[in-house]
């Protein structure tokens, strides 16, 4: 008879959580699993899920504009808020469901509430105490708005999806991936959408090239997007006035900050447990997740790293084989795709020009920009870029970057052959798949001499 109640309590039944609770269940382990807001966590209902629900309603508006040069004409239909918002609500608490049948399928015990940790052993959570041999700490990441007058009058990615009203004049702050999304999503709805960007150019991380295009082409489908310029203040009068820091005003019904995330520990009781943070302020963990206190694990977006949904799941599944199944390789963070769900998509996998340059030295580029085949009869001013970085050495296709329809669909494709060491020269033997645009992966013959 163990010591403990449990031999594993998750907190947190989001995408990491969920998934390292039913393997270490199906793999024998007694599993409890606390979750105080919302089933699935972020990806389910603040992230992932609805985000690209609405990234379908943006598009309806442009295809319907589109299909006049292929002999469609009549006046379009028009956009109703709170069916979308409504229709999205219905389908979020459909997979609410979901996930509590999963995890009591698997065996979980699930408990409503929020989880304080009260020693490295032990949860408060539903008014009870309960002990666990290990404790898994899958709590994620939470918005954040700096503070600045007003600050309290912006909303967050939390809030957004389920406004009472339509925000006709949207203000979005930040210029990660959400914030160009969300400016996406509103300008193909039908709102006036200005983004505001501090640094002079957004995207960070992302290659040089596809910030520099995406810049070009956003703007082009009505996003006012603006650099280095930032939020002085908002106010509040009949709508909210936002006053800017070149001095200018905007006047908008709704002010989005999309400038960060920061881990999810308020009011968790890490003071009771020897967990240290790394300098974001993220758990530090060791490549089994395992923090500083030997009982108390951690994954997912609460650590840092890369904040996808397929790496948290990656890492619940290997945290639970590591613990309750067989041991098993670490998860391997190299070639992970991801995509930006912008208008048109970005898709990315493995290096930037930049940091291939600095790993390997000599890189050779490939680099493709042209009109897609709709926007022809479509009339749409609109550009794809498609590019290839090779390690020159090897010949292994070390980057691949594209902004363009599909983008996302695309890239996972790819990333499969690059996680396989695929050469330039097997991308050169397959044969394309014509007309489409992901056949110029595999037809790029002339390398990038910077004219
Ligand atoms: P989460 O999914 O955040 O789950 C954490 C859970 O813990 C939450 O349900 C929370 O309520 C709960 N919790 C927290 N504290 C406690 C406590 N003390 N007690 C009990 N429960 C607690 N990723 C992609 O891969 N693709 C995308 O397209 C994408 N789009 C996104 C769009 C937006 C707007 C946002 C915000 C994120 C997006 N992400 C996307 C990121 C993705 O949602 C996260 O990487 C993923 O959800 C992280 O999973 P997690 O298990 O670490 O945490």
């Amino acid at each position: 008879m163990s010591e403990f109640d449990y031999d594993l309590f998750v907190i947190g039944a989001g995408s990491g959580g969920v998934r390292a609770a039913r393997m270490a269940a199906g793999f024998g382990a007694r599993v409890a699993i606390a979750e105080d807001r919302y089933m699935g966590g972020t990806c389910v209902n603040v992230g992932c899920v609805p985000k690209k629900l609405y990234v379908y309603a943006s598009e309806f508006g442009k295809s319907f504009e589109d299909s006049r040069g292929f002999g469609w004409s009549g006046t379009g239909p028009s956009f109703n808020w709170p069916t979308l918002r409504d229709n999205k609500k219905a389908e979020i608490s459909r997979l609410n469901g979901v996930y509590r049948t999963l995890l009591a399928n698997a065996g979980a015990d699930l408990f409503d509430g929020r989880a304080r940790i009260v020693d490295p052993h032990t949860v408060h959570v539903a008014g009870r105490s309960i002990s666990a041999q290990k404790l898994l700490i899958a709590t994620g990441g939470w918005p954040y708005i700096p503070e600045f007058p007003g600050s309290d009058l912006a909303i967050t990615s939390n809030e957004i999806f389920d406004l009472e009203e339509f925000p006709s004049r949207l203000v979005i702050v930040g210029g990660g991936y959400i914030a160009v999304e969300f400016a996406g999503i509103f300008n193909g709805l039908g709102a006036s959408v200005t983004q505001l960007y501090r640094g002079s150019l957004f995207l960070r991380g992302f290659d040089q090239d596809i910030r520099e295009h995406a810049a070009r082409e956003i703007p082009k489908s009505g996003v006012d997007l603006r650099f280095e310029c930032n939020v002085a203040a908002i106010r509040e009068q009949e709508s909210l006035i936002v006053e800017l820091t070149d001095g200018s005003m905007l006047e908008a019904d709704c002010v989005l900050f999309a400038t960060g995330r920061k881990p999810n520990l308020d009011g968790l009781g890490l003071e009771h447990t020897q967990v240290t943070l790394d300098e974001y302020g993220a758990i530090a963990v060791d490549d089994e997740y395992r923090s500083s206190e030997p009982s108390v694990f951690a994954l997912g977006d609460v650590t840092g790293g890369m904040e996808l949904t397929p790496v948290a799941l990656a890492e619940g599944m290997a945290f639970a084989r590591r613990q309750f199944g067989q041991p098993n390789q670490p998860v391997d963070y190299d070639f992970v795709p991801t995509a930006v769900f912008c208008q048109p998509n970005i898709g990315t996998v493995g290096f930037t020009e930049q940091e291939a340059r600095e790993a390997f030295g000599s890189v050779t580029v490939y680099k493709s920009t042209f009109r897609p085949m709709k926007h022809t009869l479509s009339g749409r001013d609109e550009q794809t870029l498609m590019k290839l970085i090779v390690d020159t050495d090897s010949d292994r296709v070390i980057g691949l970057h594209m902004m363009g329809p599909d983008a996302g669909e695309i890239t996972q494709g790819m990333a499969v052959a690059m996680r396989a060491g695929a050469t330039k020269a097997i991308f050169d033997s397959t044969i394309g798949i014509h007309p489409t645009a992901a056949e110029e992966f595999v037809t790029m013959r002339e390398a990038w001499t910077g004219d």
